[in-house]
């Protein structure tokens, strides 16, 4: 009720704020929080009719987070850990949702957000030293800081096909589903994209539908989840332990507290190799990738492990046919974004799911009844695309952003991002991104990502009160050396070899440059603190 009384708020000429928030997904909830424990004023602005981000938008049957849900959660208020439970390993949309609402009632967020409210444009005034911003309800306000907190996977891509608009049955992007139950019973459904997301909804609708097309252009490699209820006493003992296992998560590579080895898988003897291998798969979930430490940067370690996942297909899909156009052969393991699944392979058993390879025959066109490739004509109810998003810079960029002597931020990253940390670009001052391209963001559990970006500019902003500066601006040479690790720190690893999205490869004409730093959260943390250390060396004060 709350939410709908924001919404309808009027909007605001002239206002000035000391920070604009945009988005109020988990970093613009958090951002907030820590704006106003600074004393600062803040509007958030968030173009969805509620809190929650992704988990606000991704309503689809099956959508769930690939991280233990005693890991996907805020850190930082004692009393919210402990009040707060969770009721399964791995929490679904629905729940998380509800957990976002219940951190804005908490915490009384509601009075500083508005809804149904996009940000179009924001220009830095050199002379006021201040943000002007701009949305489509016609706000018209102020801020010193601009801070993004716009998503990275928040910008949903739906492919161009021909004749997509003519299509008279529904169609839906995961990542803009409705609120309403969409109903699959007795329906002809297609879903195209065989991601994170496809994986997830396709088990899902194939129990309910008549006959479910999948159509895919890249295997993926998939991890079963091992879902279930979440034990009480595993869930008491993460609480006594939090502070601890929280600190293990911030340290590691990617966030989470599965152990990662550091041994070489080409080193084990196939025996050991096996059995940790087994081990891992039994217990299911992101710590599969980390049972040997050269996967990631030895072709012939990452072959060891693609290999015994493709066995698995084969021992699951019952047609051999089936079986080989599931396995990945295209890309190393783990150089896409890794998928965690609950009967993903075995539903290719169904008598009613079919797989069509669109690599061998492209989708031509979207009729008024289905869907038309080189080969044949497929007749469906329902199309899903799952066909994800314009990542990491997609939402960003797709806000007019102006900065000193009114250069834009799309004409300065067109030939691929370019950030200090990915915290902030030169010649934009005082604009900060949350989990910006640069920043380890997407490579993480993104709870530890979001917590310490937030953390490390409320402490920038505390500085900046204290020194007297104004202004806090990317340098330009540390974004150039910044920009140049990043690509170097990829470039020894194997994820250039595959066409992901982390790259871009998933978006007609995006420059091709890795976007998020595959340097490990841990790593990067303590980058991050010793520049702050050092009085925000690379920046420029002033
Ligand atoms: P978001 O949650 O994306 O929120 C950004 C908000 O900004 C959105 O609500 C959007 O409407 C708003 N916004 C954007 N542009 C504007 C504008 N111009 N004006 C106003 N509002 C704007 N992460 C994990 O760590 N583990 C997982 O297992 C995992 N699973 C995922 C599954 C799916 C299907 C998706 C899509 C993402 C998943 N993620 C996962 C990543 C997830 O996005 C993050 O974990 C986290 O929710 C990001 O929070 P955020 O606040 O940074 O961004």
């Amino acid at each position: 009720a709350e939410a709908s009384i924001d919404s309808v708020t009027a909007s605001e000429t002239g206002a000035s704020f000391d920070a604009v928030v945009i988005g109020a997904g988990f970093s613009g909830m958090y951002m907030l929080h820590r704006l106003r424990g600074l004393g600062l004023t803040a509007r958030v602005y968030e173009a969805g009719d509620g809190v929650g981000g992704t988990w606000y938008w991704n309503r689809y049957p099956g959508a769930r987070c690939d991280v233990e849900s005693v890991e996907y959660c805020y850190s930082f208020s004692e009393e919210l850990r402990q009040e707060w439970d969770w009721t399964e390993r791995y929490p679904s949309q629905p729940e998380i949702l509800r957990y976002a609402e219940h951190v804005a009632d908490r915490f009384e967020l509601r009075r500083d957000l508005r809804f149904r409210t996009r940000v179009t444009r924001a220009a830095y005034d050199e002379a006021a030293s201040r943000w002007r911003v701009e949305t489509d309800r016609g706000d018209r306000v102020t801020a010193r800081f601009l801070i993004t907190a716009v998503g990275c996977l928040s910008d949903a891509r739906v492919p161009g096909i021909p004749g997509a608009g003519s299509f008279r049955g529904e169609s839906f992007h995961t990542g803009r589903w409705p609120h309403e139950e969409v109903d699959f019973t007795g329906k002809r459904v297609a879903v195209i994209g065989t991601g994170s997301s496809g994986i997830q909804i396709i088990p899902v609708i194939a129990e309910r539908a008549a006959q479910v097309t999948v159509f895919q252009r890249t295997p993926n490699f998939t991890i079963p989840a091992w879902n279930r209820p979440l034990q009480p006493e595993y869930a008491r003992w993460v609480k006594e332990n939090y502070a601890e296992i929280r600190s293990t998560m911030r340290d590691s590579l990617f966030g989470i507290a599965a152990s990662f080895n550091t041994g070489s898988a080409l080193e084990a003897s196939e025996q050991e190799r096996l059995a940790e291998l087994e081990a891992r798969w039994a217990h299911g979930g992101p710590g599969f990738l980390g049972a040997f430490g050269d996967t990631a940067v030895d072709p012939r370690a990452n072959e060891l492990v693609a290999e015994f996942v493709r066995d698995k297909i084969r021992r699951t899909v019952a047609d051999p046919r089936v079986a080989e156009l599931l396995s990945p052969r295209d890309h190393p393991i783990g150089t896409k974004r890794p998928c965690f699944d609950t009967d993903y392979y075995a539903t290719f058993n169904r008598p009613n799911v079919r797989l069509v390879d669109v690599r061998a025959t492209p989708i031509e066109e979207i009729t008024q009844t289905g869907l038309r490739t080189a080969g044949a004509a497929y007749e469906v109810d329902t199309i899903v695309y799952a066909t994800g998003y314009d990542a990491l810079t997609g939402a960003l960029l797709a806000i007019d952003v102006t900065g000193a002597g009114g250069a834009s931020l799309r004409a300065k990253w067109a030939a691929g991002p370019r950030t200090y940390l990915g915290l902030m670009t030169a010649g934009f001052p005082n604009l900060f991104t949350i989990t910006g391209p640069g920043s380890p963001s997407v490579l993480s559990n993104m709870f530890v990502s979001i917590e310490q970006h937030v953390d490390w500019i409320a402490g920038c902003l505390r500085h900046l009160a204290e020194t007297g500066a104004a202004v806090i601006e990317a340098g330009p040479g540390a974004e150039d050396a910044w920009t140049r690790h990043v690509g170097d720190v990829a470039a020894q690893t194997l994820f250039p070899l595959a066409d992901s999205w982390y790259l871009g490869a998933n978006v007609p004409g995006k420059p091709r440059v890795f976007l998020p730093y595959p340097g490990g959260v841990g790593a990067y943390r303590v980058i991050c603190d010793e520049v702050a250390a050092k009085g925000y060396e690379g920046f420029v004060l002033s």
